[in-house]
């Protein structure tokens, strides 16, 4: 059997289209072998997911997305990082950090759409919980970026981030996200591995990436993703680099969220360079 592991993905419990037990069905007619469910900032959809697994014989491992934020020593500038935690066997102390995110992600989304409110003269909050199913602790500005879709207020995700919700737009709120290595020890303290997600979509310069990596690993993370099969071959190459030089761990991953992020395909994942070990060795 070919190993192929899809360690990063999203249900409905955060903003991906599907249900814990369609996104399995899915992974496994998609020959994924190694598959984890990592919602952002909740592991509310893994006992489902689990259910389904063990139905279809495919080996899930528990996830997270956490949203974090990482301050730069030499610049005291912060920037949104997201760690993914994988293989957690006590979710205990993760759960106690999440508490936390629940409630901070709920207070953001109520200030992003009272802006947007503001802005547009639209009543954007209910439809936008609705999209979240009634969630408002996994409402991100995914779910936010398609109420204005819908609303006709932008034409496509890209531009309610580039117009509204990104950072110094007129709708964005300031980041308020635990420190990136508190994330990290949290999950560690779970029995999990941290693995820093889309290393190349922080919109970091490459000495800056270099500096992040340091803290990262100094924090207690051991593994990284590889870019996503979309993203150039140079940018590839740079995170080849980056790993043999850190002795990072690789995870493969394709960010799933649903067939309307058309960029994005369940198990659509790029193979590791020689010398790369996958962060699924250090899994029991
Ligand atoms: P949040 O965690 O609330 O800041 O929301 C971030 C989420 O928004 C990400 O996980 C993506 O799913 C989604 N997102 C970010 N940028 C874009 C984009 N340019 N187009 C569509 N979705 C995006
Ligand atoms: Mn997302
Ligand atoms: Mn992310
Ligand atoms: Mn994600």
């Amino acid at each position: 059997m070919i190993l192929r592991a899809d360690l990063h993905t999203h249900s409905y419990f955060s903003d991906g289209q599907l249900s814990p037990t369609d996104l399995v069905t899915a992974a496994h007619a998609a020959a994924i072998t190694h598959f984890a469910l990592t919602d952002h900032d909740t592991l509310a959809g893994l006992p489902e997911a689990r259910r389904q697994a063990e139905h279809l014989g495919l080996r899930l491992i528990d996830g997270v997305e956490l949203s974090t934020q990482w301050t730069r020593a030499t610049t005291k500038r912060a920037v949104s990082v997201h760690i993914v935690g994988l293989g957690m066997t006590d979710s205990a102390p993760l759960e106690a950090v999440l508490d936390v995110q629940k409630d901070i992600r709920a207070r953001r989304a109520e200030a992003i759409c009272e802006k947007l409110e503001k802005i547009t003269k639209k009543p954007a909050w209910e439809a936008v919980l609705a999209l979240a199913g009634g969630r408002a602790e996994g409402i991100t500005r995914g779910h936010i970026a398609q109420w204005m879709v819908d609303a006709g207020i932008v034409s496509k995700m890209q531009q309610a981030f580039d117009r509204y919700l990104g950072e110094g737009k007129s709708a964005h709120v300031p980041l308020e996200w635990l420190p990136m290595a508190d994330g990290v020890k949290a999950i560690l303290a779970s029995g999990g591995q941290a693995v820093l997600a889309h290393p190349t979509r922080n919109n970091l310069t490459s000495t800056a990436l270099r500096h992040l990596l340091i803290d990262f690993k100094a924090a207690g993370g051991r593994a990284i993703e590889l870019p996503a099969m979309n993203e150039p071959p140079a940018t590839r190459g740079m995170i080849n680099r980056l790993v043999k030089e850190h002795e990072f761990y690789v995870s493969t991953a394709s960010d799933y969220h649903g067939a309307h992020m058309v960029w994005n395909k369940l198990g659509q994942v790029p193979s590791l360079a020689e010398g790369q070990v996958g962060v699924w060795e250090l899994l029991g």
